[in-house]
């Protein structure tokens, strides 16, 4: 058992649910947008929740950057340490893992050390094994030991220790699922709620029209989720269109049997999908679709499927909101933009309820990141 923390004022406020007292540059700043934070745990902060680290789940956008940014040429193990290189590096620059270059972070698995006063609600105690809810690009964190890194789902298991703010979001593991399994759906909890609200208000509005929805990076773990939520929540009412690049998980995707097509596209290349999308959908566009890709430059395929006034909404980190927003005025699409906020009420029970009620995903699931 780690030695207890003495819990001394925030620099900055008695009150500090934010987290603003560990902001260094600039000083007294939020910490997500911060440059760099305070990564000294040898004392807390009121409000703060102390946490003993052992996985890091790399957010999916920020693992592909940093794989891509070791070179062409090496091996898996090569490749792995040139990773495990550029988070140690980010995290003594920056006390937190927060990816220069895509701006994303990930979360964490480990088990709560120490509570300080201040906090009202927990739902874990001390010695209960919890994943944040809140990015990694926004949580002060130290590296002792790197231990193993799980490329296929992005997760490095570390010794270390980070702190989460009265304000961070978290969730007790549950007893009946794989911590690994539940780790890597916590890691992309908001999207499946949020499919199920759009796709709800879209089924709502402008009579019985059929409607169609189209995810692309359709066979990845948040494209899953969300091309099995759309299936759902909209039954037979809703065509549900996957688009994937990989070929194996196009093929574990059509094994699961929740979408009506699945086309293997390269969601760069925005020409080929919409000719792939019109095809697959008698020739129209899409109501609702989600870019769940973990690569950038996707932009312009999610535009020029949306129909008119539909909307696309955009899961995923490597989005960029100057492609998006110019060159859907370029194209002349008068379309809803929005932006994936990866929090919703009740998000994680929501994602992790869907293991149990989705068995072929669960086991899909168990067999990629379990
Ligand atoms: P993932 O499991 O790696 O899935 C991404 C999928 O997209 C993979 O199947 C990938 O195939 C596919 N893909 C990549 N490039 C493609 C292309 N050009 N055309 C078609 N498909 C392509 O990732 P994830 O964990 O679901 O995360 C997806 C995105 O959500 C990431 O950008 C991540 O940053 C973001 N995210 C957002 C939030 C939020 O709060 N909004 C939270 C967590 C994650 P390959 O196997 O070939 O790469």
């Amino acid at each position: 058992m780690s030695a207890r923390r003495p819990v001394v004022e925030s620099p900055l406020s008695p009150l500090d649910p934010f987290g603003t007292g560990r902001s260094l540059d600039p000083k007294g700043g939020l910490p997500q947008p911060a440059r760099r934070v305070d990564n000294d745990f040898s004392r807390l902060f009121p409000g703060e929740l102390l946490v003993g680290v052992e996985t890091l789940n790399v957010d999916a956008a920020s693992f592909k950057q940093m794989e891509e940014a070791a070179g062409p040429g090496l091996s898996d193990a090569e490749r792995d340490a040139a990773v495990v290189r550029q988070v140690e590096q980010t995290v003594r620059d920056r006390g937190k893992q927060h990816n220069p270059v895509t701006g994303s972070g990930g979360m964490l698995l480990g088990r709560v050390l120490q509570l300080a006063p201040g906090r009202t609600g927990d739902a874990a105690g001390e010695g209960d094994r919890i994943a944040s809810l809140v990015s990694l690009s926004l949580t002060p964190l130290r590296i002792d030991r790197v231990k193993a890194v799980r490329r296929a789902s992005a997760q490095i298991d570390v010794e270390g220790e980070a702190v989460l703010f009265a304000s961070g979001a978290y969730a007790k593991l549950p007893s009946d699922l794989p911590e690994r399994l539940a780790l890597a759906v916590l890691d992309v909890a908001g999207a499946a709620p949020q499919v199920a609200r759009l796709v709800a208000r879209t089924l709502a509005e402008g009579g019985p029209r059929p409607r169609s929805v189209v995810v692309l990076g359709a066979g990845g773990k948040s494209g899953v989720l969300c091309a099995a939520e759309a299936r759902r929540t909209g039954g037979d009412r809703v065509k549900v269109i996957g688009v994937e690049r990989y070929a194996p998980f196009a093929e574990d995707l059509r094994g699961l049997g929740v979408c009506d097509a699945v086309a293997v596209a390269d969601a760069c290349d925005p020409i080929a999908v919409r000719r792939a999308v019109l095809e697959a959908n008698g020739g129209e566009e899409a109501d609702l679709v989600f870019s769940c890709v973990n690569v950038p430059d996707a932009e312009m395929s999610a535009v020029l499927v949306t129909r008119d006034r539909g909307t696309a909404y955009f899961f995923a980190m490597s989005t960029s909101f100057t492609k998006a927003a110019l060159g859907a005025e370029g194209v002349g699409k008068d379309i809803d933009l929005m932006i994936g906020n990866g929090f919703a009420h009740q998000h994680a029970e929501h994602s992790l309820a869907m293991m149990r009620s989705f068995p072929a995903i669960r086991a899909l699931f168990e067999k990629r990141y379990g």
